[in-house]
This record gives structure tokens, C-alpha cells and sequence, in this order.
């Protein structure tokens, strides 16, 4: 956690460290009840692309996932290993959509069809990605957050969109009952590689003068897309800034983001363990079983004599 009122060498430390690295910033006004979070996550969106062999299409539509679900740990305690599941199913060619984050910036996900088609759409004379036609734009979103302290919650919302931020928000204001806004940007090269990823979140709390809320929501309202903004090499503290300008902006925390899979043997192990005698027998067949995990890909072989040795 980075307190207020950095020192001008620590500063700079800080930003050549974080230069070509993925990371979210926690912004307040000083003296208002506001909270926002800017995270850029464009290796992360890159490794998930990597990881699944996503499509562009994909490579947008999970990547705007996983900035959601990192927005999301705005809901868990900072640096805790409490986490959030953000599922989207909507009515698209995508399928499921899942993706999962946790209070230390680790982030995962996958999608059910990687190779999905890419939809475009003209929006002012411009080609962009038409997300809602790939995620579907009805269906549900669901959000389980796992607090390490007995059940995990979940609440489901309907799709309002299918473009993902504006699902968020809904989910925000509607299940957590905190006004918010969201904006989530994924741009891809020519070559189907990431360019930028990262997205922001604002959030208004109880006590808040009708000025400052007015004034936010105009700041989000005229903000430039967060892609275009990393284009122009803005970081997220910039963005945060941008938005909290006029309104004394501290920084209060800061993470490293990255994409993180913490699956081993036990837990590849765990989903065979479910399966009934005849049904083992019959995987064992024709020789050693497989089980590929469906967040890094990574493969699991084990014999029906491992098995046996629960
Ligand atoms: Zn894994």
C-alpha cells in the first residue's frame, strides 16, 4: 500500500518500475467519499491471449473480462488472497465467459469458444469490435466472491449490454448498491496481438455532495476511451488524475497485476476423484488419463494406479 504524499525519488522509482508492467492504482479525492481504480492489463490480456489461441474477437471479449474482474477486487481486501469470479453467459457465439481475480492483482479466466468469429461495427466512421454481438446481449452475469470466510457470495444480474463495462456498472449499483461507472478498453494489433488493455472504475459512497457526483459523472461521460488514452501513454495514475482533477487526487494503493494460474497436481487430481468407479475405468481404457486445466492449459497425466493412491 502506498501512503499519501510520496517522496519525489520514491515517485520515480516507482514509475520505472511499473514502466512496461501491468498494475492498478487506488484514487480518492481528499476531501470527498469517491473511490476510483485504474488497472492497465495488456501483458496479462496478451498471456490469456497466448494461453487459449484466442481470436481477436475472443481476445477482446476475455480480455475485457479480466479488467472487469480486477476491477472487481475492489470488492475484496486489498492484497489478501480473497478473489472474485466474474461469469458471463450470455446468448453469443463466445459462450461462457469466465474470468477470476484476486485481492493481490492475480487474474485468470477462459472463454468456451476461443475461436469465435469477429463481429465489427462502424461507430462514427470508425471499425471496432462488436463485443455485444460476440458476448450476446441477453443473459446473465454472476459474481461470486469467495472472502475466505465460510460460503463465497454470488449475485446474478441480467446482461444489460453485452459490452461488459456497462454490465458492470449495473452489477455495481444494482447488487452492491454503489453508484459506479466503468470503462474497459481492449485493443489488438494487425496481428491479432494485444496493444493496450485496462479499464477503470468510479465509484461514489454515501456523504457525497451533489456537485461532486455531477462533476465525476461529467469527467467519465467526456474521458477519451482508456485504450486511446494508453495510446497517447497515459498510466493509470495519469487517468486517475484526469478523472479526480480539481479534487486534490491521493494515491492510497497500488498493485502488480499479472495473469496467474495456482492450479497443481492435488487440484487436476481433485476433479478425477469426483468421477464414479465404472466411469474411472472407462477413462483408464485406453491408457493414462488427461486433464488439461481450463484456465493456463497446462496438462495433467495420471494413471489409474495414481488414482487408486488417494
Ligand atoms: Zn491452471
Amino acid at each position: 500500500m502506498i501512503q499519501k504524499e510520496l517522496g519525489r525519488e520514491t515517485k520515480e522509482d516507482l514509475r520505472n518500475y511499473f514502466e512496461n508492467r501491468d498494475y492498478m492504482v487506488i484514487a480518492v479525492p481528499r476531501r470527498e467519499p469517491a473511490r476510483v481504480y485504474v488497472v492497465k492489463a495488456t501483458s496479462a490480456v496478451e498471456t490469456a491471449r497466448r494461453v487459449h489461441g484466442l481470436s481477436p474477437g475472443a481476445t477482446v471479449a476475455l480480455g475485457r473480462a479480466l479488467v472487469g474482474a480486477l476491477l472487481l477486487t475492489s470488492l475484496v481486501k486489498h492484497a489478501t488472497d480473497q478473489k472474485v469470479l466474474l461469469k458471463i453467459e450470455g446468448d453469443g457465439p463466445i459462450g461462457t465467459i469466465v474470468a477470476e481475480a484476486d485481492g493481490k492483482g492475480r487474474v485468470r479466466g477462459f472463454v468456451e469458444n476461443p475461436q469465435v468469429e469477429t463481429f465489427t461495427k462502424r461507430v462514427n466512421g470508425k471499425k471496432k469490435f462488436d463485443v455485444s454481438k460476440i458476448v450476446g446481449n441477453s443473459g446473465t452475469l454472476t459474481v461470486v466472491k469467495e472472502l475466505r470466510m465460510g460460503t463465497p457470495y454470488t449475485s446474478v444480474v441480467p446482461l444489460v449490454s453485452g459490452e461488459i463495462a456497462q454490465d458492470l456498472a449495473y452489477y455495481f449499483s444494482q447488487s452492491e448498491q454503489i453508484p459506479s461507472a466503468v470503462g474497459i478498453g481492449v485493443l489488438v494489433n494487425e496481428d491479432g496481438s494485444v496493444r493496450h488493455a485496462g479499464g477503470f472504475l468510479v465509484q461514489t459512497l454515501g456523504g457525497i455532495s451533489e456537485k461532486v457526483v455531477d462533476l465525476l459523472e461529467h469527467r467519465v461521460t467526456e474521458l477519451p476511451p482508456v485504450t486511446e488514452l494508453m495510446e497517447e501513454g497515459k498510466r493509470p495514475e495519469d487517468i486517475a488524475s484526469m478523472i479526480l482533477d480539481g479534487l486534490e487526487p491521493q494515491l492510497v494503493g497500488l498493485k502488480e497485476v499479472e495473469y496467474y494460474c495456482p492450479c497443481d497436481e492435488e487440484v487436476a487430481k481433485s476433479s478425477l476423484l469426483l468421477l464414479t468407479e465404472s466411469e474411472l475405468n472407462e477413462l483408464f481404457e485406453e491408457g493414462p488419463a488427461e486433464v488439461v486445466c481450463k484456465f493456463c492449459g497446462r496438462v495433467y497425466r495420471f494413471t489409474k494406479e495414481d488414482i487408486h493412491r488417494r
